[in-house]
């Protein structure tokens, strides 16, 4: 079982070898045939329940530049809540898809929503077409098959698409290394800082954007990675926590006790984060609140955040763009959850680490050294393996993490695991290569 991936190394490594050159040519001309180098941007709400959900159009905006890959369009990965599905409509070709994940989907496993329905606005993003395109938001089900929330055709030439531009804060270019088609852009949006905090904000930038560099996977990767900063006054310091009856004129209306929960920190106004970040080119976006509290979030290709001055900042940093970013699982047990709730334990989560152990070779089997029991137990024989640790994804019984600990899993820790580390590395790649 362990070893059943061994030979599948050789036959891909000959075939990356012998294909890219030609593979990517006839990509990038896929993009040149379909899209111009903008960014589409549909908005829509989504409202429901615990158990419903409807999707609700609001606009269609086009945004500068398109930041993201011109030859890598379809999204072999196949992570998130949801993803978006973009044809050419005359031929029903599958042009462009990615997936995401969103704060409503969190929110539907939580205690208000079996008692509540409410209302959440969300974005997609997808390259500016340029001939009708048939655009199709999907939703996962428990047993990972997805559905059809809502469809959308799309005329380039439609006179209501939003043609505003952003406004007019300066962006500045922290680090640099090219072409954001072949890079991963990362634009970080301050939260909290008056403008006589802008200088304090590039530098907690700096100081962020240091310690990114040196977290492995990142530091081999340096080069591959944009920073933007947009200088993006507040008009008070700091950000809203309703439990201490704290309230703050933010930009971007970032709030703590998130669901009840005291250190999550998130913001329900999409449409101003978006409507900045457009101010420079974008894969990810990073939100960086001016606090010295602990908190923060990172939900898979919608947002990350965290706060500027706690003693944990840094680490919580790369842990959340963990997330956001690489679409990471937390590798720790929450409260007393029950598996069967939040799982389908006949089936394998579609997070890259965490397992069910049900087809652990699509996982990281070939991962684990042979003499490494799976499930692995508990022990301090253990503790620097690589094997599978029953407890993970907010649940403490049957489902599985990679290591004993993690990044995802502790701030004890500021490393990611070989798994986080390998996924990681795929993703910097489906943005890069
Ligand atoms: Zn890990």
């Amino acid at each position: 079982m362990l070893f059943i991936m061994k030979k599948r190394p050789v036959y891909l490594l000959i075939f990356f070898i012998l294909l890219p050159p030609s593979l990517s040519a006839k990509a990038q001309s896929d993009f040149h045939q379909h899209f111009i180098n903008r960014t589409l941007r549909l908005d829509y709400t989504q409202s429901g329940n615990a158990n419903t959900s409807v999707y609700n159009f609001e606009q269609l905006k086009q945004e500068p530049q398109w930041a993201g890959s011109v030859t890598q369009l379809i999204d072999p990965l196949n992570y998130g809540q949801y993803r978006v599905m973009v044809y050419d409509s005359a031929s029903q070709q599958l042009v462009y898809s990615r997936g995401y994940s969103s704060l409503f989907r969190e929110w539907q496993d939580t205690p208000e929503a079996g008692r509540l329905n409410r209302s959440f606005y969300e974005t997609v993003l997808m390259p500016f077409p340029k001939k009708t395109i048939r655009v199709v938001l999907e939703k996962r089900l428990k047993n990972q098959s997805f559905k059809k929330g809502f469809e959308l055709y799309v005329n380039p030439k439609n006179y209501f698409i939003n043609k505003e531009k952003p406004r007019n804060f300066s962006v500045e270019k922290l680090q640099h290394f090219g072409n954001p088609h072949k890079k991963v852009d990362v634009v970080i949006l301050p939260e909290g800082y008056t403008k006589k905090e802008m200088d304090k904000f590039r530098k907690d930038c700096k100081r962020f954007v240091q310690f990114f560099n040196q977290t492995p996977p990142f530091s081999k990767r340096k080069k591959d990675f944009n920073f933007w900063l947009v200088m993006a006054p507040s008009e008070e310091t700091g950000t809203d926590s309703p439990g201490e009856n704290i309230w703050k004129k933010t930009l971007l209306n970032t709030s703590f006790y998130t669901f009840d929960s005291k250190r999550y920190l998130t913001s329900q106004d999409v449409k101003a984060i978006r409507n900045l970040a457009a101010c420079a080119p974008y894969d990810q976006i990073y939100i960086l609140v001016n606090t010295d509290r602990y908190g923060g979030g990172g939900i898979y290709n919608y947002y990350n955040l965290c706060t500027s001055d706690h003693p944990l900042s840094l680490k919580v940093f790369t842990h959340e763009f963990g997330h956001a970013f690489g679409s990471l699982a937390d590798e720790y047990a929450y409260g007393h959850s029950d598996p069967a709730r939040l799982y389908d334990l006949s089936k394998e989560p579609y997070e890259p680490n965490i397992t069910t152990l049900i087809d652990f070779n699509s996982k990281w089997a070939d991962l684990v050294k042979k003499n490494t029991p799976v499930p692995t137990p508990d022990s301090q024989e253990y503790r620097n393996k690589v094997g599978a640790f029953e407890g993970a994804g907010y649940v403490s019984k049957k489902v599985y993490r990679p290591v004993w600990d993690c990044k995802m899993r502790s701030n004890d820790t500021n490393s990611f695991c070989p798994v986080c580390t390998r996924s990681l590395n795929r993703m910097i790649d489906l943005y890069t290569k």
